[in-house]
């Protein structure tokens, strides 16, 4: 008779994915190791910021009360920046507040407090602690090494973020392509808490989130961002890796271009650098995800290529968050049944592909190929700032109404009016 394992399940990586899955699996009584690489969950952890919570308050219902949020996002402003001008479009709703389904958050601070959650359900929690390879027995997986020690159980959780060396290594996954990868540039810049409220327009715990596109990423492929925390603003590009390499460009280059932008010197103007990093973002899509579920093993999170970027939003935690709850009812079925192969796990593939995640990866399955379109990132913010320019630039030459104004405008970029059409259907079929 084979050993009996040293656990029931295995999470390697404290990420959102990790962390909740080990949660919710030691809240139904199995006994979970969640292995992370940092010095503490969190340390090495990387994100934007946004994370559209609705998903997260369903695991925790007093998420927003007693996790470390930062601010309750009810503004997101959409913002085509040219070299000397931008163009946005500004949304505030109370709605959004009221609702609480976006919230700004740092993930040093609601990471560790995720893993807090984890402990206090019974799983142990192992920092420090980077995992080396998958066991295999076959073709199963049976559990993992780190350094000389192996450890043992009826289910691997590969919980390990974009790049997933764990499942790439062990040769179940293939290396993403670099049309199918993003590089993610953040800093983070420390300002008083009354200068963010002043000059954002802010108050109590609300924020505002912009996403900017357009001159930031110097022709580029991809685009900006500045979230609002409590005393800190997240400011951050996330761009095409192929193209990057492409137009020969280097990413700290084009960041500080971004930062001297006349919007963005303004937002961030006074704020010391207390934090910069870099870190690849999924950009692929539903064709990214491939197979996620193995013998004894499955994919949440980042490693199972989730994430989604429509230029509107960059979603990840939700889609991990999500992925989780998938995942640790198809293995605590599993487990119950005695059948952790790829068919005894299958049911997490199945609950997957009918959530919220499945549902939008497909609904937004031609995003990224829409957001390859060059024209989004000069012609059409430069395009619309002309029209504008034409409008409330008053000199003494007589004005003409705004239709011929714009088709004149449109004349003179060399866009022909047929290409706006196509580009604008394709921009609604895609988001
Ligand atoms: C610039 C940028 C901006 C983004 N903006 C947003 C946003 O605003 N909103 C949003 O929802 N998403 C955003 N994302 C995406 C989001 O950050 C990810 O989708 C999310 O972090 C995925 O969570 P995860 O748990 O799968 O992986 P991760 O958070 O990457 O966690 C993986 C964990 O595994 C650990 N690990 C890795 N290898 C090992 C190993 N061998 N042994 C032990 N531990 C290991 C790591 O240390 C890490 O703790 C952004 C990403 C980037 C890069």
């Amino acid at each position: 008779m084979a050993d009996e394992p040293d656990f029931d399940v295995i999470v390697i990586g404290a990420g959102v994915a990790g962390t909740v899955t080990a949660y919710l699996l030691a809240q139904q009584g199995l006994s979970v190791v969640l292995i992370e690489r940092g010095e503490a969950p969190g340390s090495k952890n990387f994100s934007g910021g946004i994370m559209y919570c609705t998903a997260m308050k369903s695991v925790f219902p007093n998420f927003l009360d007693e996790a470390p949020v930062e601010r309750l996002i009810d503004r997101n402003e959409i913002v085509f920046l040219n070299a000397d001008s931008w163009v946005g479009i500004d949304y505030g709703d109370r709605r959004l507040a009221k609702a609480g389904t976006a919230v700004t958050v740092l993930r040093a601070h609601v990471d560790a407090w995720l893993a807090e959650q984890a402990e206090a359900a019974g799983a142990m929690v192992m920092p420090g602690v980077k995992v080396d390879a998958l066991l295999k027995e076959g073709s199963r997986i049976v559990g993992v090494k780190a350094g000389e020690d192996e450890l043992r159980a009826r289910v691997v959780v590969a919980a390990d973020g974009v790049n997933s060396f764990i499942a790439r290594d062990a040769g179940l996954r293939p290396k993403p392509a670099t049309d199918q990868q993003a590089l993610g540039v953040k800093a983070l810049f420390k300002l008083d808490r009354a200068v963010i409220e002043d000059r954002f327009g802010l108050d109590g715990n609300r924020g505002v989130a912009y996403s900017l596109v357009g001159d930031c990423s110097q022709g580029v492929g991809g685009g900006g961002f500045v979230y609002t925390n409590k005393e800190t603003l997240s400011v951050g590009l996330v761009l095409r890796l192929d193209d990057l390499v492409k137009k020969g460009k280097r990413s700290t280059d084009v960041f500080d271009h971004f930062l001297e932008h006349p919007l963005v010197d303004a937002m961030v103007r006074g704020g010391e650098l207390i934090e910069y990093g870099s870190h690849l973002v999924n950009e692929g899509g539903e064709k990214m995800m491939g197979q996620i579920v193995f013998d004894g093993l499955v994919l949440v999170g980042d490693a199972s290529g989730l994430t989604l970027n429509t230029g509107l939003t960059v979603r990840g935690m939700d889609l991990a968050t999500g992925a989780a709850i998938a995942a640790a009812k198809g293995i605590a079925e599993a487990i119950a049944k005695g059948d952790t192969s790829a068919t005894g796990l299958a049911a997490y593939k199945r609950e997957l592909d009918a959530s919220f995640v499945g549902q939008d990866m497909h609904t937004y399955a031609k995003a990224p190929h829409f957001l390859e379109n060059e024209r989004m990132y000069g012609q059409y913010g430069q395009l619309m700032a002309d029209v504008l320019h034409e409008v409330f630039c008053l000199d003494t030459t007589p004005r003409k109404h705004l239709l011929p104004t714009a088709r004149g405008v449109l004349k003179q970029s060399g866009i022909k009016l047929t290409r706006l059409g196509k580009d604008g259907m394709e921009g609604v079929r895609a988001l």
